[in-house]
């Protein structure tokens, strides 16, 4: 606990009183010790393409590029390399202005039927290289108030891991639908539910998987381009519309994230 006592005068001789200052130091430099241990990280992921790029380059200008086969091949790591680290500088871009509280959501009544379509059919292709079918269900005329790009995010984030966590021939399955409806039909809460037949994650990693940066498989995560960041990313927005987000998963069977939000965000 750090204390303060501050003297505060009305003129210059009448004095008034004290103040005293009290402020929990052990929050501040848990907040200081999680900030350094933040920009750690960042260095350490932003070197090791950086690393990459350079690594190829030299061999490459050694002598590598007269061999047009490895050329191609040094050529084409160097260009995900570079991908991913405009990937992980974006990510960590959006990261920090949603945790500055910098951009304020814009909250819009979001038709759920045709959003979902579209936001689905952005990523149909990477699914479809991979012969992963995406069935999708959600209720008709089902409104959300939300942030529309925001939302997307989320979905994006969700669908592109049940992609890449997925086998060739698996399968994605998305829902949408109100949540406890009452005789009148009205309902205060929806479900969006991504479940996939992919390769699971361990129970003892599942209450880390929101972390910054926290990743099961860092080989696999990497080589399918992945940041380590999208799931903390999803947290948060989910955070931000007032909601809640779960998963389930067994290895080797699949994962499930189900998200509860409310219908409205004021009042
Ligand atoms: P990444 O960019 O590595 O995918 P995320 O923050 O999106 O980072 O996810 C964190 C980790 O959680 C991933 O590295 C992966 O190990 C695991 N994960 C996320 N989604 C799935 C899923 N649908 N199936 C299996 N593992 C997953």
């Amino acid at each position: 606990l750090d204390v303060n006592v501050v003297p505060v005068y009305f003129t210059d001789q009448e004095w008034a009183g004290v103040l005293l200052l009290m402020q929990d130091m052990s929050k501040i430099r848990q907040l200081e010790r999680m900030r350094s241990e933040f920009v750690a990280n960042v260095s350490h992921e932003l070197k090791t393409p950086i690393a990459a790029v350079k690594g190829f380059t030299e061999t490459l200008m050694n002598g590598a590029i007269h061999d047009a086969e490895i050329a191609q091949s040094f050529l084409k790591i160097i260009h995900d390399e570079s991908e991913r680290l405009n990937r992980l500088i974006g990510d960590i871009l959006q990261l920090s202005k949603i945790e500055a509280k910098r951009v304020p959501l814009l909250f819009s009544p979001v038709f759920m039927p045709s959003f979902m379509e579209d936001t689905v059919n952005m990523l149909r292709k990477e699914a479809a290289k991979k012969h992963i079918d995406i069935s999708m269900t959600v209720e008709e005329d089902m409104y959300i108030e939300a942030d529309e790009d925001r939302l997307r995010q989320i979905v994006l984030n969700l669908l592109s891991n049940a992609i890449n966590y997925t086998p060739d021939g698996g399968r994605v399955n998305i829902t949408a639908a109100p949540l406890a409806v009452n005789e009148d039909g009205d309902y205060d809460q929806v479900r969006i539910r991504i479940s996939d037949t992919g390769i699971g994650i361990p129970k003892k990693d599942l209450p880390r998987i929101f972390e910054r940066f926290y990743r099961v498989d860092k080989a696999r995560s990497r080589g399918s381009g992945g940041t380590g960041l999208g799931l903390s990313i999803v947290k948060h927005l989910v955070d931000s519309h007032h909601g809640t987000i779960q998963v389930e998963s067994t290895v080797g069977v699949g994962t499930t994230f189900t998200i509860e939000m409310p219908v409205l965000q004021e009042g």
